[in-house]
């Protein structure tokens, strides 16, 4: 095939014949993109309502971060851990003050930061709690989403993302989502995490009730187990805090990020931990080639920077309860249910609407991204540089969208 004036159809065609087929985007091919804003390879231009599930929370292609991945990647991409790198220190220390802990691990992409979380705290249940060598227990979530390798599908209650994957990793057990007693219930003398995300974001944006934080917090506290929460998706000003836990004045003790860590330029992710934790974990424990490398590193450093200093976590509260308002009032015979904090908002189809899918592919016309999760859960997840103008603009397409037979 010619590779040069190719259209979206030849792309599509290409992917189709040559990639895995293991995800069904909308077919869309994107070639550009700055802010809010992507390009298609017709030069079509949208709105991003997803931001690579919230791993551009800063917006596409930022210029300071572009900046600070430029600059590093002409000075050093890699060293690996076998020697050290002047970036990793830097993020370590700029992180961990920024979140409150003590101290930090990374590694790559989320799956391996809820892995690393994973085996920190087993290790944590051997050597403190004193838990048999081979009983840990973990306790998760029903309806979570914590990534796609084999330990974490194993606690996964999804019979798609487990079927034909088994068989599976022992020591984990699921309660009700949202259900606290659930979980105290669930607890033996081999508990050693409950892992939890404050707001299952591939769920369907399901916000757990009012005090269900500070309720397990309690819980696990008074028996003895780590809590776990993943905020890959919550974290990183997504939900109007710097951290979702924040919404309950809740501290985990051990916490997953990643995505929007990223600033959207390279994949990076991280755990943190207090010391009295994240010490069981010593040297040949757990590893990667590329954790901590500091063109990541760089990059994950400048994306905090970001965040911080554009006040981007407060700006998605404010837009956030703005969008969620306006979407209330879309009096829609399809819409069963608006719900989620800051910028991570879920709505919610009756089944008789016939799915999300149709109304993301209506929205995608109308030059709005933005993808269903499960089958009647349209999820709106604008970059959190986003201001009201662009949300009334992106209203103003979803309002007949919502409205349509
Ligand atoms: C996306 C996500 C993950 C997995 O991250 P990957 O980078 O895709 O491996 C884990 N937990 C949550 C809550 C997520 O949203």
């Amino acid at each position: 095939m010619e590779r040069v004036g190719l259209h979206t159809s030849d792309y599509i065609a290409l992917e189709r014949q040559y990639g895995a087929n293991n995800y069904k985007p909308l077919d869309v091919v994107l070639e550009r993109g700055e802010g809010i804003w992507v390009w298609d390879v017709e030069g079509k231009q949208y709105l991003d309502f997803l931001s690579a599930y919230s791993a551009v929370n800063q917006g596409h292609a930022h210029p300071r971060i572009y900046r600070a991945l430029v600059q590093q990647a002409q000075k050093l991409p890699l060293t690996s851990r076998a020697f050290r790198n002047d970036q990793l220190p830097l993020l370590a220390s700029e992180l961990c003050e920024l979140t409150g802990y003590e101290r930090m691990l990374p590694m790559n992409s989320g799956a391996e930061a809820v892995e690393t979380a994973l085996k920190i705290a087993r290790k944590w249940g051997y050597m403190v709690k004193g838990v048999p060598e081979g009983q840990a227990e973990i306790i998760a979530c029903s309806g979570n989403f914590q990534g796609r390798t084999i330990s974490i599908i194993s606690f996964s209650d999804s019979e798609q993302y487990r079927t034909g994957f088994g068989p599976f990793t022992p020591g984990f057990k699921i309660v009700p989502y949202g259900d606290a007693a659930a979980l105290e219930a669930a607890i033996t003398p081999n508990t050693v995490a409950f892992s939890v995300e404050p707001i299952q974001g591939e769920g369907g944006v399901i916000v757990p009730p009012e005090g269900y934080l500070r309720a397990v917090r309690e819980i696990c506290t008074r028996h003895n187990v780590l809590l776990l929460t993943d905020e890959i998706q919550s974290g990183l000003g997504r939900t109007g805090k710097l951290l979702a836990t924040h919404w309950e004045v809740v501290r985990a003790d051990i916490v997953t990020i990643g995505k929007a860590l990223s600033g959207g330029f390279y994949p990076v992710s991280a755990v943190l931990a207090d010391s009295a934790v994240m010490n069981v974990i010593t040297p040949g424990d757990h590893g990667s080639t590329f954790g901590g490398n500091p063109l990541a590193a760089a990059v994950a450093r400048e994306a905090l920077a970001v965040l911080v200093e554009e006040n981007l976590i407060d700006n998605a509260r404010k837009m956030g309860d703005y969008l969620m308002d306006r979407l209330r009032q879309i009096d829609s015979p399809h819409v069963k249910e608006v719900r989620g904090r800051g910028l991570l908002i879920g709505v919610e189809l009756h089944p008789s609407a016939g799915g999300a899918r149709r109304f993301c592919e209506a929205l995608m016309e109308q030059g709005l991204l933005c993808k269903e999760t499960h089958d009647n859960v349209i999820r709106f997840a604008p970059p959190l540089v986003i201001d009201r103008d662009d949300l009334d603009w992106a209203l103003a397409r979803i309002e007949p969208v919502l409205m349509m037979n």
